[in-house]
């Protein structure tokens, strides 16, 4: 496992989502691909196979650097600062 200080600085415990699915998907009438959590906010976004990739979107506007996978039985995390699994 890579060290993160990003990781141990997270609220906790994770915060709730903020919604079911990507709302800036939902108002442009998109379809996300797949969903990611920010674990800074509890923003979601749909990941970077989406047309939007509001999850890096919303990293970039707000700095916050982790997410985590929001679809059902997956639990992995991304670090957009160290670009890399964590
Ligand atoms: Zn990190
Ligand atoms: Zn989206
Ligand atoms: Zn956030």
């Amino acid at each position: 496992m890579n060290e993160c200080v990003h990781v141990s600085a997270l609220p906790r415990p994770e915060p709730e989502p903020l919604s079911e699915t990507c709302p800036e998907c939902l108002a442009a009438g998109s379809h996300p691909v797949q969903l990611r959590l920010c674990l800074t906010c509890g923003h979601v976004g749909c990941c970077d196979s989406s047309p939007f990739q509001h999850a890096t979107a919303h990293s970039k506007e707000t700095g916050h650097p982790v997410m985590r996978s929001f679809e059902p039985g997956e639990s992995w995390r991304w670090c957009f600062v160290d670009g890399s699994i964590v």
